[in-house]
């Protein structure tokens, strides 16, 4: 009984951490369902996508009691579409992505995707229907094709090649001694922070979700990776309705939708372009940083924290 129950309590520890970085959701709930905070509501029915568009209907949210994250946070975001979330840390970025996947309830609003409500649906459709790009893959001690077919179970070595190819990172795997064979993770090669990032975009790109959640690396990329991840996360953006949590201001510019968020309200929104404009927190933010990449000629690790 005792042996048993260290080991889920570990588990149980593990996921909470993994769960407050985002990173690799999608693994932990299949491994510990046990875990799970939120139950299906009695006959809660499958999610059924129609183009995917996510709302946020005026919603509150505290994670504990007195201490309220997310105020009156009220957006859409058009099916096939893109909207980048921006603000200084702690302002409520992450905790948008942790609702939209459900880890929480929230206790005023609504969040709907195509007009379901989150709370209606069952859980396992709203999770299939969901990709996640994270700040930091945790990636399987297993070899490297394990780690993108888990995008898809019974994935042909076909498909994983051109989901590979699509993430350009078929040609570093193929590199490697042991191609796809090589074993990766905390017992195998070390990737970078970019590489498991690709192979995280290689996942799910193989699981085609209708719907799209990219956390931003805070860690700073030289600029030659970062432009190389965002030509990837373009890709992969493309025709799915996509939420990027970004650090970078420098990579969301061309977003559809920009929100600007300050100590969990949404304080402005609107295009790059009408931002500047605007001459608001935003304006400031960007000016900020771009006197930084002149200084420092390279992205910095205070970019992070915009
Ligand atoms: P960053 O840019 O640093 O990642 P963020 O804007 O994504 O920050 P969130 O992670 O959404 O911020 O956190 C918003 C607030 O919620 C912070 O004040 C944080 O301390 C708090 N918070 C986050 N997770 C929890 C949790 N599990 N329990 C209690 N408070 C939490």
């Amino acid at each position: 009984m005792i042996q048993l129950y260290i080991p889920l309590n570990f588990l149980g520890v593990i996921y909470r951490e993994i769960k407050q970085s985002l990173a690799d959701m999608e693994r932990l709930f299949s491994l510990l369902e046990q875990e799970r905070e939120i139950d299906d509501t009695p006959g809660a029915k499958p999610l059924a996508i129609h183009g995917a568009e996510v709302r946020f209907e005026h919603v509150d949210f505290s994670y504990e009691k007195n201490r309220q994250i997310l105020f009156d946070v009220d957006f859409t975001i058009a099916a096939g579409a893109t909207t980048a979330v921006v603000g200084h840390s702690g302002s409520g970025k992450s905790t948008l992505g942790r609702l939209l996947f459900r880890f929480y309830d929230v206790q005023k609003g609504r969040i709907t995707i195509d007009g379901q409500d989150l709370r209606d649906v069952t859980q396992a459709s709203l999770r299939q229907a969901i990709g996640i790009v994270p700040q930091d893959t945790v990636l399987f001690n297993d070899t490297i094709e394990y780690n993108i077919a888990y995008g898809k179970p019974g994935a042909s070595k076909d498909q994983i090649i051109a989901a590979a190819r699509a993430a350009s990172i078929h040609d570093f795997i193929v590199s490697l001694p042991d191609g796809y064979d090589t074993m990766v993770g905390e017992r195998g090669l070390k990737l970078s922070g970019g590489e498991k990032q690709r192979v995280a975009i290689a996942r799910t790109l193989l699981k085609n979700p209708a719907i799209l959640i990219f956390d931003e690396a805070t860690s700073a990329l030289d600029s030659r990776s970062e432009q190389a991840i965002q030509a990837q996360l373009k890709e992969i953006a493309k025709d799915r309705t996509t939420l990027v949590i970004a650090h970078r201001l420098s990579t969301i510019a061309d977003a559809a939708q920009i929100l600007v968020m300050d100590h969990g309200r949404i304080v402005e929104r609107g295009t790059h372009a009408s931002l500047l404009a605007a001459d608001g927190l935003y304006a400031q933010m960007w000016i900020r940083q771009q006197a930084r990449k002149i200084s420092e000629d390279e992205p910095s690790q205070d970019d992070a924290d915009i």
